[in-house]
């Protein structure tokens, strides 16, 4: 095809609702999802090579060694990296590419690949956040102030770093949706 695939970086802290965006863009727009490598542990919702792949600490250095990777990241002390073959190869092809990764990721692909659309997914405030990360109830209330910390560090990151073209408010799900649909679809009839 044209050889010049869109890349979308889609980011936000826990609990801002990026995954739920992330797939329903993706769905929307027929984009391809890119599967990250992590050296996390699996765990019971997670199918190994459709929502990450799971590796050794071993198995992710010798892919760093090798330049497999776009980007790579520790996030809560583990390793997170989007494999470089499949990003190219939707590039070269014309197609669109959706990664979800952290401000750490976007700022390296960024910088690699200054026409990639990113965009960041904040939380209406942070009494919504906080009660977001309480209504999951996947954590005890300890775990729950540190993704807290985290999520307000991370925030503060994305604006600093310049890295993002678009900061998205899900303070309705449909409507950031299709704000973040918007913007990927603007992008991708400029790129032909
Ligand atoms: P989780 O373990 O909860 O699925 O993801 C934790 C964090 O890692 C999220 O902020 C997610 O966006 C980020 N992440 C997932 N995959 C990648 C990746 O390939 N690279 C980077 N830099 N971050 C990633």
């Amino acid at each position: 095809m044209n050889g010049t695939g869109l890349l979308v970086i889609i980011s936000g802290p826990s609990g801002a609702g990026k995954t739920t965006i992330a797939h329903e863009v993706e769905r929307r727009v027929g984009a391809t999802f890119s599967v990250s490598m992590t050296t996390r542990a699996q765990t019971a919702k997670d199918v190994d090579g459709q929502d990450y792949v799971f590796v050794s600490d071993e198995r992710f250095r010798a892919e760093i060694e090798r330049g497999g990777l776009l980007e790579w990241a520790e996030v809560f002390g583990r390793c997170y990296g989007t494999p470089r073959e499949p990003v190219e190869r939707a590039v070269a092809d014309g197609r669109t590419m959706l990664l979800e990764i952290d401000v750490q990721g976007a700022v390296q692909v960024k910088e690699k690949m200054p026409d990639a659309l990113t965009i960041f997914i904040l939380p209406p405030d942070e009494a919504t956040l906080l009660q977001r990360l309480r209504d999951r109830k996947r954590e005890g209330e300890d775990q729950i102030q540190k993704r807290f910390a985290e999520a307000r560090r991370e925030i503060a990151l994305a604006r600093e770093s310049g890295a993002y073209d678009v900061f998205i408010v899900n303070d309705d799900l449909e409507r950031a949706i299709g704000e973040a649909e918007g913007r990927v679809r603007e992008r991708m009839s400029a790129s032909g």
